[in-house]
């Protein structure tokens, strides 16, 4: 016999397993293909598959076949593995069923057929790996429960049907074996195989041929539900990776505020990009985003899980009224109109109310801890600050709070509302001039500065933050750095006011701060800021607006001044050691700001200023780097009300001091505010037992004396 008949001529009723298995894979097409008519009914954008073609690729190598962020809770991770690479290793098995045999015939060809068997043998291993790893999940999801997981009937049929093709694969292989003889290479199916030889032939025969057709039934039942389920991230999730958002992460898309058809924010399915349609069918429901949510944990209603979801629920439901083979003349005499395009009334639904409450979308603090959090790299943020652009814009539906800052901002240049004329103010005290640029260039100087210090509205207005604001430029000056400040003609970067939503004034905001900025010569110079909110917006953002800037954070800044040797701190041992802190020993936690750690991957900078001060010892949180948890201020929620659950500056506040840490030292004007009001609500800074510092405070107290050359700050006529 030759071909199938040689391979499979043993297995009853063979030739109907091409019904039955390209039967479902035309089934699952068609689901698909209704699924994507909804995407082609919404915005046109999305990412191009011709742009940064290899960074793509290395992301499909690095999420979905290493999958790496998996391994973040690395039980799960290996299960996961696991199920993959077994599920991709066993598919060559019944992709050889159902191609009559070719598979095996083309691989038989090296070797004169090891390289067959030894796929058979690995198949039998990583059968009873899969096995063991679904059994794990079963355990999960029945007896240990993790909070994070949904419990749905749909997880357990997919884990079943896992389960079950697997096992009737492995089983229906041995009965084979005892019936046929040996298989080459299926050493555990051959194992299995010899008790079950004392039984008869027939009996042999019977049950294998159920088993083998059980497998088949449950590999065409599993194509069949995988478009309707969670696990269409099988599929799904290659072309997620594939087109996921390449631009900073801290960058939230452009808006064109002036085009004719522009569109304000995101208000129902349509104006979604077919991206975001892709990102809810590829959601695994694993929750990682709503562990990770710091608004959910203190008991808020924002669920990042169930939002993504809630996009794909009212995605499918568009569907209502399609066929599921396209303008089928039954659905045009039923329904009355032309199937192949959805209904527009399904597509016009509101989002938000829909797929996410409103209170829900004010609660965000734009962290970015669940788009961190995901393995299949879905983008959250971007979304609700989409919701947040049409509730303001085109509603002006938002916290009345906000009223005040919106006007602030638009009026004085800064959130507090506070007069332009007291932005300098922070330099009193200082025993240098600080000039601003305006002064330089009238004194023909410009060129004379290394750095603009970009201080920020926090920075000019908070009375705590001024200390920082004086310790950084103390920093400068003991550094021999010559800076300059904008003063009066630096306005708020409008970062609050974008990720409120308020896409008018921030362009507003930051087309003055670019225009100042360009007039002075700044594009070829470098900024420093100790705000992470001011440097991720012009670092990031302001290339939107046209206005491209090279921005250093001061904790990488300070870093870099250390590293070289124009700062020295005292050291215990040191001869010309600085009284105080230098020579006693502290206990230090460090909070990692979002916008700094997350967004922008400063993480070792702080922590190599705070290793070189003397007598540090560094405690880090449990969530620190880029799994840190948000003070609470970030997405402009420092200028809200925070009514719903407990304070997420006092869950912050609570990690901290957990660690037993005598300092809590930040690198951000929010989170310095944050902690310190979470350290006075637990009484822990008024019994004056832990206080909260800025890197460049704690760094400026523990300096050796000026430099002798002093700082060489321009003279001013
Ligand atoms: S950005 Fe932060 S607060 Fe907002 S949904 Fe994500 S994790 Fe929650
Ligand atoms: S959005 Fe991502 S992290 Fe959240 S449940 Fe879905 S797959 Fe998991």
């Amino acid at each position: 016999m030759n071909g199938f008949e040689g391979l499979f001529g043993h297995v009853p009723g063979y030739l109907l397993v091409f019904p039955l298995f390209w039967g479902s894979v035309i089934f699952f097409g068609l689901v698909i293909a209704r699924h994507l008519r909804i995407f082609a009914a919404v915005r046109a954008a999305g990412p191009s598959p011709l742009a940064e073609v290899p960074r793509r690729v290395g992301g499909i190598v690095r999420y979905t076949l290493l999958q790496t962020k998996m391994f973040k809770d690395p039980r799960a991770g290996v299960m996961h593995f696991t199920i993959f690479w077994g599920f991709v290793l066993l598919t060559v098995g019944t992709a050889n069923i159902v191609t009559g045999g070719a598979i095996q015939a083309i691989l038989s060809i090296p070797a004169g057929g090891v390289l067959w068997a030894a796929i058979s043998a690995l198949q039998n291993v990583v059968a009873i790996l899969v096995l063991l790893a679904v059994g794990y999940a079963f355990v999960r999801r029945l007896i240990t429960r993790p909070p994070r997981l949904a419990y749905t009937r749909g997880a357990l049929i997919i884990l079943g049907l896992i389960g079950g093709v697997v096992a009737t694969e492995l089983l229906a292989q041995a009965f084979e074996a005892a019936r046929f003889g040996s298989i080459a290479g299926a050493f555990l199916a051959d194992a299995l195989a010899v008790p079950l030889g004392s039984l008869a032939p027939g009996i042999l025969l019977g049950v294998f041929g159920v088993l083998w057709w059980a497998h088949m039934v449950i590999v065409a039942a599993f194509l069949g539900y995988l478009p309707s389920s969670k696990h269409l991230h099988i599929a799904t999730a290659f072309f997620n990776v594939y087109f996921r958002k390449l631009a900073p992460r801290g960058e939230l898309p452009a808006m064109d505020l002036e085009a004719v058809d522009a569109s304000f924010g995101l208000r129902t399915l349509q104006d979604l990009g077919w991206k975001d349609l892709l990102d809810g069918f590829t959601c695994t429901e694993c929750g990682r985003c709503t562990d990770a949510c710091p608004a959910n944990m203190t008991g808020k209603p924002l669920n990042p899980r169930e939002m993504i979801m809630g996009l794909r629920h009212m995605a499918v439901d568009a569907e209502r009224g399609l066929d599921l083979i396209p303008n089928s003349p039954i659905i045009r005499a039923q329904a009355g109109y032309d199937d192949t395009t959805p209904n527009p009334g399904l597509l016009a639904t509101a989002i938000v109310d829909h797929a996410i409450p409103y209170d829900a979308v004010w609660d965000c603090v734009t962290c970015g801890a669940c788009v961190e959090a995901c393995p299949v790299l879905i983008e959250h943020v971007d979304k609700i600050v989409g919701f947040r652009r049409n509730l303001v814009l085109e509603d002006s539906r938002f916290p009345s709070e906000l009223t005040g800052a919106f006007r602030n901002m638009e009026t004085a240049g800064n959130p507090w509302g506070q007069a332009r004329s007291t932005r300098t103010d922070w330099t009193t005290g200082l025993d240098f001039e600080v000039p601003t640029v305006a002064d330089l260039a009238a004194a023909g100087k410009l060129d004379e500065i290394e750095v603009l210090y970009w201080v920020g509205c926090a920075a000019a207005f908070d009375e705590r933050n001024r200390k920082v604001a004086r310790a950084f430029a103390r920093c400068l000056d003991a550094a021999g750095v010559r800076f300059a400040i904008l003063g009066q003609e630096e306005s708020c970067t409008g970062d609050p006011a974008r990720r409120m939503g308020n896409e008018y004034v921030y362009q507003v905001l930051a087309g003055g701060n670019i225009e100042t900025l360009n007039r002075y010569g700044m594009a070829e110079r470098t900024i420093v800021t100790a705000c992470p909110h001011c440097f991720n917006t012009i670092a990031n953002e302001y290339g939107q607006l046209g206005g491209r800037f090279e921005i250093v954070h001061h904790s990488v800044y300070l870093q870099g001044l250390l590293a070289s040797g124009r700062l020295r701190t005292a050291q215990a041992s040191d001869p010309d050691g600085v009284p105080g802190s230098a020579s006693s020993s502290r206990s230090i936690t460090f909070h990692d700001s979002c916008y700094m750690a997350r967004y922008n991957n400063v993480i070792a900078a702080p922590r190599d200023v705070l290793g070189a001060l003397a007598g540090v010892e560094l405690r880090e949180m449990e969530r620190s780097g880029k799994n840190s948890f948000c003070c609470g201020a970030g997405g402009g929620r420092m200028w809200m009300e925070e009514t719903r659950g407990t304070r997420i500056n006092v869950e912050r506040t609570r990690q901290a001091l957990a660690t037993g840490a005598e300092v809590v030292a930040t690198n951000c004007p929010f989170c310095m505010t944050m902690m310190k009001d979470g350290l006075a609500e637990a009484g822990a800074n008024a019994a004056g037992t832990v206080s909260a510092a800025d890197i460049a405070e704690l760094l400026a107290d523990s300096l050796v004396p000026a430099v002798p050359t002093g700082r060489h700050l321009p003279v001013l006529q």
